[in-house]
């Protein structure tokens, strides 16, 4: 629980010139029909895509891209020929920062939120919000918030200006997750470097306050929707089954974050992994588990809207998009 990888805790601020410097240039035309230069204050658009699955409606909302440095992969050679191959980089590695929107008859229900307001990877976050309009969902609205891990680009989107943005929603958190980033003896004992995430993860969760429920491993945060404890990229990361009867979908959250570089060379450590061995390890069981189960994917950082299959192949796996919308 308290071994902390230094490498991995840095919250951006080493690393933030070399993804600012690829961000303007790399992101998207917007939605709405503006482009966006960095730093402008255009409203972001909306991106968005609804698909059914069973009972639910699972929508994709992007938050914004993150061109992330080369450097955020720990291999050589061999991840450089994954790239070559997939025509990516070499400067940067796009990472789209997605989160979720799940709905019943009677539940609207958010996996992650984003970045929100906070520009630890660059500008030009925080389309989310628009995402959620255009599917006619307003923030008040969302009864639950399931939060994967308390990284920034996953809790960013809760509050703005310091104020939760969500007003009458639950916050479900893995039990693991909360307990680490509230724990003044780990905070204590981490990098200075780290300290800015735990204030942040603290900030969001006081926010919400009493409206927080932590879940344990294998536990439904909401009917259909399980979160199962995959630890590495942090402490407490969660991926989250979503039960559609007929479908099966896990949202395996920053399981990976290349989905080229992650099912080729599923042992290559990335930089915000808090251990990377670990994360590994989680990676390939998750691969492993969705491979044979034949499971729907959807993936925080995996090429918007996100949905695939992962195939087992050969000592490593496949990504495939997802075609059945
Ligand atoms: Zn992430």
């Amino acid at each position: 629980m308290s071994r902390l990888n230094r490498r991995t805790l840095l919250t951006g601020a080493a690393l933030l010139p070399v993804v600012s410097a690829v961000a303007g240039g790399a992101r998207p035309a917007m939605a709405d029909g503006h482009g966006m230069a960095p730093g402008q204050g255009t409203t972001p658009g909306a991106a968005l895509y609804t698909a059914p699955l069973g009972s639910f409606r699972i929508t994709a909302l992007l938050d914004g891209m993150a061109p992330l440095g080369r450097g955020f992969f720990f291999g050589g050679a061999e991840v450089d020929q994954v790239l070559a191959a997939a025509g990516i980089g070499p400067d940067a590695v796009p990472a789209p920062v997605s989160a979720f929107l799940i709905q019943s008859a009677d539940r609207t229900i958010l996996i992650d939120a984003g970045m929100g307001q906070q520009e630890t990877l660059g500008p030009g976050f925080g389309r989310l919000t628009a995402g959620l309009a255009a599917a006619g969902v307003a923030p008040e609205d969302v009864d639950m918030v399931v939060v994967t891990h308390a990284h920034p680009d996953h809790v960013g989107g809760l509050i703005r200006d310091g104020a939760p943005v969500f007003a009458n929603a639950e916050l479900a958190i893995g039990e693991v997750e909360a307990a680490f980033w509230t724990d003044a003896a780990i905070m204590a004992q981490a990098p200075a470097e780290a300290q800015p995430t735990f204030q942040f993860a603290q900030t969001v969760l006081a926010a919400y306050g009493d409206r927080i429920t932590r879940i344990v491993d294998g536990a439904e945060a909401a009917p259909g929707l399980t979160m199962m404890l995959s630890p590495g990229h942090t402490p407490g990361h969660c991926v989250v089954r979503i039960d559609g009867g007929d479908r099966q979908l896990l949202m395996i959250a920053d399981t990976l974050h290349s989905a080229d570089v992650h099912t080729a060379l599923p042992d290559v450590g990335f930089g915000f992994d808090s251990d990377p061995a670990q994360a590994a390890a989680s990676r390939r069981r998750i691969f492993d588990m969705v491979a044979a189960d034949k499971m729907l994917v959807a993936g925080s950082h995996i090429h918007f809207p996100g949905f695939g299959r992962i195939l087992a192949e050969g000592p490593a796996y496949r990504y495939r998009p997802a075609t059945w919308m």
